[in-house]
Order: structure tokens, then C-alpha cells, then sequence
């Protein structure tokens, strides 16, 4: 088997689209090569190669010896060194880099072949002996950490003992015989942590490397990242050994990174940062803070204008934002990676919406490239426009670079751990470091910002911020941290661990205390985009929402009608008239405690009006779309006071005997309440509970009928299981909708359908559908009911089903993204047999899934009417419901078709 892919000298084996095989890295090292950019000359080791060596005991495939050979003899043809050369070697880095990009999760080691022979020849033909040293301690200090594991606090511990020797404050500082001296230290801290001398064939070191790197696929940051930003599916990381040049040559020589686009606004402008007389690592480590690339043009204007060429070459070819890095070795231009870059969101939007414009993409694909995670990081917050700025100016702390917008709001930690911690503990944090490193990405994760010391727009910690859309500030270097006694000094103030601050992302400023937060107005290429999928997709889109104010939401958001409104939500607060809450909680109290019908219904002769008034407000926000509103559908538990000193207030309130209320809720514990009395089968037990919310349904879409609006109420029976019992509401429902039409002398459209929450319902489907004129999937119980799995607590261990070091039994939490193969069938069972005895049987979901594009998917290939997502999900949905025709035109007609009704 080919396990390896040669590139250089205008030549290369692989291309662009062999990115699964040689890693988005080799992938573009091949086709840059391909377009006669000037690259390194190098080889890759297929993805294919590391899922054989993690899956045979951590070893390689017999042939892979003889192609590692045979390759690294055709690059030193190529390039006419040798590794290890004692006159002029060739020196390699060796470079992780999977199918997505995973920003320093993974392990790279530079100046490989370095040793005390070549090290020399370096020396001489740089004739630069302090270059050529300096190289040769950062190759030891890398294997060492890297490959060997050596803790990279010590060997910096070197590093600051040497300089402190020295008298040195810059490393650029430290002469040849410093960095020699350096070496010599190294290497017996590697002999006496390890038992054995540091390495010196170059070939042992390559094979030492190789293996860091497969390593490196399954390093806890690594896996953890993935996790983060569900990546699932991949082989592994492919293995780059490319010849190395250097920046760090001197003034004629340096590094940077750049994109085709500005990543932060998405502006067709040239955007980038540089170091000159830098190694690579140095820009993204964020050690140092970078130039802009403005300044490139004016100190190297060749440079420059090659740059400024392989910009257009690269981005016309991949067709989509790049961003790149070069290297510049004594004034000659060096392409050492291309990638699709990371965007904040408003630029995602926006470079979209250009690309389609200027012809360089169809709007389908633009479509296609939009993921649901663009969408959500549109609503994250910027600071209340209304907040004072005489206030914010007190406040202001700080001002940095603005790597990724938005705001944030949290308490301050100085390490990833605690962020961690804290955050586990429901608490809102701003992770303060000085710079990030891919070992901090759980902490940033859960973080609210980031916030550092040093760094540009390139750095570590902006790369994966903005990969998030997550507000992140980057070299802020007024701040003084001190790790030790956990506080941040700036501008006269001190900021302790656990002290509030606020980020404004917009403009790199940093606030102390909390400022208030606002969610901004959506940019213009979005509604262009979401207008873009209205057009495209079949699948309607409607809307959970359960008062007036969720459902004008959904509207805004998009939605075509709601798919669930849970009525007994309304029995909790009073949305539009707070001060009503009380008497509303009393009603339903007064509701369950009663034992006998009278006095149910006297009850519920309270709760009517509360509920007429919520409805009319629903239906006038949705004047012309269907509402779907679900009958009660509580644990009745949930709504009694449990402690025997609320019991006796509630008691005097509604003129019982506490007696009764305690003997009440003794009777209505359950020991499972999710399969208790609940649901429909309290409506089959108390039928006044359904004519009092159908009576208060029906009344509210007259009144609303006669001032003009119009309504389609759609009422829904929750957790059915049986025909007969469907039958029974269902019966009740027409013949009280009925009277109050006749009596009210109108006509009103209506329909009465079911929820399918229980796997009975969805198998004994066909029967269900001669009662029901609609189905709507209650996904969240089915999932519960048909896995075993409780919603509620499933949570504790799903961890162990998901996590790829663990059992790794599901891809996704199924809770969340629907499982397609179990409870997606039992979906499929249900709409062929509903539909088989009632032909036009319209079919919705309503469960979370509605609002998960994996899922939306799914349902627009079973054929469903609409998907009802949280008004916040709906443009999610509205955008996978149009990804989800662009894949079928792809990839043929489905056996069902989904249809708008
Ligand atoms: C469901 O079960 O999927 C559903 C929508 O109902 P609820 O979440 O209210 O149980
Ligand atoms: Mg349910």
C-alpha cells in the first residue's frame, strides 16, 4: 500500500483533494506545488498510515520502512543536501496536520538533522554559527518535550538560568557559544531524565519524530478539541517531513501569516502579521508581538508583491478565503501552508455573500459551507449601546488587539484548570493568560472570553477563539499578570481571581466589573443568505413557543407557524402580565388538590381566561400560520408546595383542611414520573382539565377571527399510545370545538392531531393515523422511551457512550442529533404506516431536534411537512432544511419528499 505522497521541484503525487488522505496540510502542500508556488520540497505520510499504526499496538505497517527511505533519498535528490551532512545538511520539519483543522492541537518539530557534525556544516555555510546553534537548541528543546516528554517548564528554566547568566534579556541576544553551552545542558538533563544520550543519527530522530506525531493524534488536547468542535470520523493525522527555511536568518529573512480576506469584517482587503528574523512557531506562539502586512510591502516590496500574487492565485483556486504562511529566507518567498480560514462569524457571512457576487462561487455552495455553529455565533452579545461611556471610560482597564468580536461578561481565572473547575460549578469566567497554548483549549472552551497578554490576530489563542466566535482580546501588553499571587494589574487597578471584568471584542478594550451586554443587530449578508434557503428548501419551519413574546420571536427568527405550544408552561408565570403569576399558580393548585369534579371545575373556571388571553396573544403574533397547541402534559407534582409549611399556606389560601393537600400529594408521588400519570392520560382521567383548555383555545381563535386574524389552531394530544384512547380525546375535542362554533356561529378551520412520543404509538401508527389528522414527533420522549435513557439524568454517563478514549458507543448525544438508526426507524415505521390509512397525514417534529441540522436532514429525507425548533433555532433549521435539497440534488431523489403544507 502507498503510504507516502512526494512533493517538490514543480511536481507533486498528491493534490488539493486528497485532503482525508494527506491532511488539509499535505493536501495544500501538494497543490501549491502543483500550481508552481514556490514550496519546500516534501513528503507526506498518509492519515491511512496513522490509523494503521493506532490500530495495530502503536505499530507501523511493514512497507512503511522502505517508502520512509525511498522518499527521504528523493528529497535529498530534490534539494541536493543530505540530512545529517556534516558540510551542508538538509534539515526537515515534521509537521502534524489532519483532514480539519485542529489549530496547534498536534505536534510539529523543526530543524530536524541537526547534531554535533552538522550543526557545523550549518555554521559554515549560513556562516552564521550563532543562527546555526540557536537552530540546534530549539531542535533539542523540541524533541526533547515533544517526543520525549520532557517537561518544557524545565528546559525553559535553562533557557532563563542561561540568560540570567548573561546578562541577557532578548534571546536574539545570546551568542553562538551561548546557545552551544545551552545544548551541552540539554543534552545531559535528556541523559539524566531518560538513561540514554540524546539521539544523533538523523534517521533515528525522523523515525522519533513520526511517531510524536501519530502520538499526538490522541493526546488528551487533542481528543478534547475534537470533542469541542464535534469532529468525529477521521483516520488520524497525516505526517509532513518538509525541508526547512528559515526566517530567522537575519533583517533579509522572516515569517508570517496572512489572509486572503480579513477574517474579523470579511473586507476583501490583504490581511496578515509577520516577524522579521522569526521561526514559524514564534507568530502563532504569540510570543512576540507581529507587524501588520502593510509594513511588508515597505520593507520588502518583492516580497510583498509575490505574496500579494499567490493571495489571488490561491484564493481563486480553492475558491474560498486562505489563510496562508510564508516564510522568507533572505529575501526569497517561501509557501509553507494553505487552509480555508477561520472567520469570525459576521465575516462568514459576508465573504459569502462577496464570493457569490463576484461569481466565484454559486449560492448553493455558499449555502452548503454555512454550518449551524455561523449562525448561533451571530447572537452573541456586544456591550449595551445604551451604557454610558463616561462609565465605561472609569472602568476601562485595558486596551488589545481585537482578535475576535463580541463581548463578555466573567470572573477572572488565570488558568485553564480553573476555568474548568469554575465553570463546572455553574460559574461565568474570562480566562486571563499571558499566552494560550493548545493545553488551555478545555478552559477556553467553557470560558465566556479570553483575554491575553501578548500575541496578534494569528496567535494560538485568537485561531481557535475565532473558530468558536468567541470573544477574545490577544496582546494586551499593558496588563501585568502574575501567575503566582493570582492578580492582573493595568492602568492603576488590580483585578484579583474571581474579580468581574468585561471584554468588548469589538475594540480590543478590557473593563472592570460587569458592564451590560446587548445582542446586535444581524448583518445584511445574513437575512441575504437565510432569504437564499427560504427559496431553495420544501421543509417548513415553525417554532416552540409558549407565550405572545416566544412567538413574535419566532417570527422574527423566520418561522412559519409553531409546532408546539406547551400549555401547561403558561400555568407558571404570567409573561405578559407578571403581577398575575400568583393567581394563575393558585388556580392550578386549587386544580390538582381537588378531589372531586365540582370543584375541579371550579377551578379550572379561573385558569380559563388566563389561558383564552395567552392564546389570543400567540394567535395574533402568528396571523396567518398554523399554532399547534399541545394539551396539558405536566407531573402533576411539579406544580404542589412539598414542605409541610407551604402545604398549610397553600391550604388557607384556597379554604381546605391541610390535610388534604398533604394527603394530596402523598397520592400524586410517583416513583417515575416521566412514565407516570402524565400526558394525555391525565385528560383520560380528568376530562373538564381538556374542555376547559380546547373551550379556551377555540374561544380565543374566534375572537381573534373576528378582528381579522387569522387562525389555524392545530390541537395536539400529548403521549398517546393507544387508538381508542386518541380516540376518546379526540372525540371530546371535536364535540366541545363544535358547540362553541355552532353557538358562536362562525366557521373555524381546525385540526386534531397527536404527538408520537412512545414507540406503541409510532408502531401501531396506521391505526393512529385514522384518528389523527397530524403527527408531531415529541422526539425527546422517544428518545427517552425507546433507548431506556432518561432525559433528565442520562447526562451523567452519556460521557462515557460519547468520548473517543471511552467506549465510544455513539457519535453524537442523542439527545441532541436524533439516532437515526434506532429511533429514526421506529420515525420511518411511523410516517409510511400513518400515511398508508390517511394518505395526506401532515408530520411535523417538535422534539430538540427540530433544531439540529444532522436531524432537520433526516426529516426532510423521511418526508416530513415541517420541522418546530426554539425560535433562537429556527434560522439553524431554515438553513439545513435547504442544505438538505443541495444534498439530495447531489446525490438523487429520496423515497420520500418533503412538502410545505
Ligand atoms: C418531546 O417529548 O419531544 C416533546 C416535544 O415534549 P416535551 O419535551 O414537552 O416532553
Ligand atoms: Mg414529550
Amino acid at each position: 500500500m502507498k503510504y507516502i505522497y512526494f512533493f517538490g521541484a514543480g511536481k507533486a503525487e498528491g493534490d488539493g483533494k486528497m485532503k482525508d488522505v494527506l491532511g488539509g496540510k499535505g493536501a495544500g502542500l501538494a497543490e501549491m506545488t502543483r500550481v508552481h508556488l514556490p514550496v519546500p520540497a516534501g513528503f507526506t505520510i498518509t492519515t491511512e498510515c496513522c490509523d494503521y499504526y493506532l490500530k495495530h499496538g502503536h505499530k507501523y505497517p511493514t512497507e512503511l520502512r522502505g517508502q520512509v527511505a525511498k522518499y527521504l533519498a528523493q528529497l535529498e535528490k530534490v534539494t541536493g543536501k543530505k540530512l545529517g551532512d556534516a558540510n551542508d545538511p538538509l534539515l526537515v520539519s515534521v509537521r502534524s496536520g489532519s483532514a480539519r483543522s485542529m489549530p496547534g492541537m498536534m505536534e510539529t518539530i523543526l530543524n530536524l538533522g541537526l547534531n554535533d557534525r552538522s550543526v557545523e556544516g550549518l555554521a559554515k555555510n549560513t556562516k552564521n554559527p550563532r543562527f546555526a546553534w540557536d537552530a540546534y537548541r530549539r531542535f533539542v528543546q523540541m524533541y526533547s518535550s515533544v517526543v520525549i516528554g520532557l517537561p518544557k517548564e524545565d528546559l525553559e528554566a535553562k533557557l532563563r538560568a542561561l540568560k540570567a547568566r548573561l546578562k541577557i534579556k532578548d534571546d536574539t541576544a545570546v551568542p553562538a557559544e551561548g546557545w552551544r553551552e545551552l545544548v551541552g545542558e540539554y543534552k545531559s538533563y535528556f541523559k539524566d531524565k531518560t538513561g540514554k544520550d540524546f539521539p544523533d543519527h538523523p534517521t533515528e530522530q525522523l523515525w522519533g519524530a513520526i511517531g510524536a506525531v501519530f502520538e499526538s493524534w490522541m493526546a488528551e488536547k487533542a481528543v478534547t478539541y475534537r470533542r469541542v468542535e464535534h469532529i468525529t470520523g477521521l483516520l488520524g493525522t497525516a505526517v509532513n517531513v518538509v525541508q526547512m527555511v528559515f526566517g530567522n536568518l537575519g533583517e533579509d529573512s522572516g515569517t508570517g501569516v496572512c489572509f486572503t480576506r480579513d477574517p474579523s469584517t470579511g473586507e476583501k482587503t490583504f490581511y496578515g502579521d509577520f516577524l522579521i528574523n522569526a521561526q514559524g512557531e514564534d507568530v502563532v506562539a504569540g510570543i512576540r508581538t507581529p507587524l501588520h502586512l502593510d509594513k511588508l510591502a515597505k520593507m520588502m516590496p518583492k516580497v510583498y508583491k509575490q505574496l500579494e500574487l499567490a493571495r489571488q492565485l490561491l484564493e481563486k483556486h480553492y475558491r474560498d478565503m486562505q489563510d496562508m504562511e510564508f516564510t522568507v529566507e533572505q529575501g526569497k518567498l517561501y509557501m509553507l501552508q494553505t487552509r480555508n480560514g477561520k472567520r469570525t462569524p459576521t465575516a462568514t457571512f459576508r465573504i459569502a455573500v462577496d464570493m457569490v457576487n463576484e461569481g466565484l462561487i454559486t449560492r448553493e455552495e455558499a449555502l452548503e459551507r454555512l454550518t449551524s455553529e455561523d449562525i448561533e455565533r451571530l447572537f452573541y452579545p456586544v456591550i449595551d449601546p445604551s451604557v454610558a461611556r463616561g462609565d465605561l471610560g472609569k472602568r476601562k482597564l485595558a486596551e488589545g488587539i481585537n482578535a475576535v468580536p463580541g463581548a463578555a461578561v466573567g470572573k477572572v481565572v488565570f488558568s485553564a484548570h480553573e476555568a474548568e473547575d469554575w465553570a463546572s460549578r455553574g460559574e461565568k469566567v474570562i480566562l486571563v493568560r499571558k499566552e494560550t497554548s493548545p493545553e488551555d483549549v478545555g478552559g477556553m472552551a467553557v470560558a465566556q472570553g479570553i483575554l491575553t497578554a501578548t500575541g496578534g490576530k494569528t496567535s494560538h489563542a485568537a485561531v481557535v477563539a475565532r473558530g468558536w466566535g468567541k470573544c477574545c482580546i490577544v496582546g494586551c501588553e499593558k496588563l501585568d499578570i502574575d501567575y503566582a499571587t493570582k492578580k492582573m494589574s493595568s492602568n492603576g487597578h488590580v483585578v484579583r481571581e474571581g474579580e468581574w471584568i468585561t471584554l468588548d471584542g469589538n475594540d480590543g478594550s478590557v473593563f472592570q466589573g460587569q458592564v451590560q451586554l446587548t445582542t446586535p443587530e444581524m448583518p445584511k449578508s445574513y437575512h441575504i443568505m437565510m432569504k437564499w434557503a427560504d427559496q431553495i428548501r420544501r421543509l417548513g419551519v415553525r417554532a416552540n413557543a409558549d407565550t405572545a413574546q416566544d412567538a413574535r420571536k419566532a417570527r422574527e427568527m423566520g418561522a412559519e407557524g409553531i409546532g408546539l405550544c406547551r400549555t401547561e408552561h403558561m400555568f407558571f408565570k404570567d409573561f405578559e402580565r407578571p403581577e398575575k403569576s400568583a393567581e394563575r399558580q393558585l388556580a392550578i393548585q386549587e386544580m390538582i388538590i381537588a378531589d372531586t369534579s365540582e370543584a375541579r371545575r371550579k377551578a379550572l373556571a379561573k385558569l380559563r381566561p388566563f389561558q383564552k388571553r395567552d392564546f389570543i396573544g400567540i394567535f395574533e403574533a402568528m396571523n396567518g400560520f398554523p399554532v399547534t397547541i399541545r394539551l396539558i402534559d405536566p407531573p402533576l407534582h411539579e406544580f404542589v408546595p412539598h414542605d409541610p409549611e407551604q402545604q398549610k399556606e397553600l391550604a388557607d389560601k384556597i379554604g381546605v383542611n391541610p390535610q388534604i393537600v398533604a394527603r394530596r400529594v402523598e397520592q400524586l408521588h410517583e416513583s417515575n414520573p416521566m412514565l407516570g400519570h402524565r400526558g394525555c392520560r391525565l385528560c383520560i382521567t380528568y376530562p373538564e382539565i381538556l374542555e376547559m383548555q380546547v373551550g379556551a383555545i377555540i374561544d380565543a381563535a374566534i375572537e381573534c377571527q373576528k378582528k381579522g386574524i387569522k387562525v389555524f389552531p392545530e390541537i395536539m394530544h400529548p403521549l398517546t399510545m393507544d387508538r381508542k384512547e386518541l380516540q376518546i380525546l379526540a372525540d371530546a375535542t371535536h364535540r366541545i370545538t363544535k358547540e362553541i362554533i355552532s353557538e358562536a356561529n362562525v366557521k373555524l378551520e381546525y385540526m386534531v392531531g397527536t404527538m408520537i412520543e412512545l414507540p406503541r404509538a409510532a408502531l401501531l401508527a396506521d391505526q393512529m393515523a385514522e384518528v389523527a389528522e397530524f403527527f408531531s414527533f415529541g422526539t425527546n420522549d422517544l428518545t427517552q422511551t425507546t433507548m431506556g435513557l432518561s432525559r433528565d439524568d442520562a447526562g451523567r454517563f452519556l460521557f462515557d457512550y460519547l468520548d473517543e478514549k471511552r467506549a465510544a458507543i455513539f457519535a453524537s448525544d442523542p439527545f441532541q442529533t436524533l439516532d437515526q438508526a434506532g429511533v429514526g426507524l421506529l420515525i420511518d415505521w411511523a410516517i409510511t404506516r400513518g400515511r398508508s390509512t390517511r394518505p395526506k397525514l401532515k408530520v411535523g417534529i417538535c422534539g430538540e431536534h427540530g433544531g439540529d441540522s444532522q436531524s432537520v436532514k433526516f426529516c426532510h429525507r423521511e418526508g416530513m411537512n415541517y420541522v418546530s425548533a426554539s425560535p433562537f433555532r429556527v434560522p439553524i433549521s431554515r438553513l439545513a432544511a435547504a442544505q438538505a435539497v443541495i444534498e439530495e440534488k447531489r446525490k438523487g431523489s429520496p423515497k420520500k419528499k418533503a412538502k410545505k403544507v
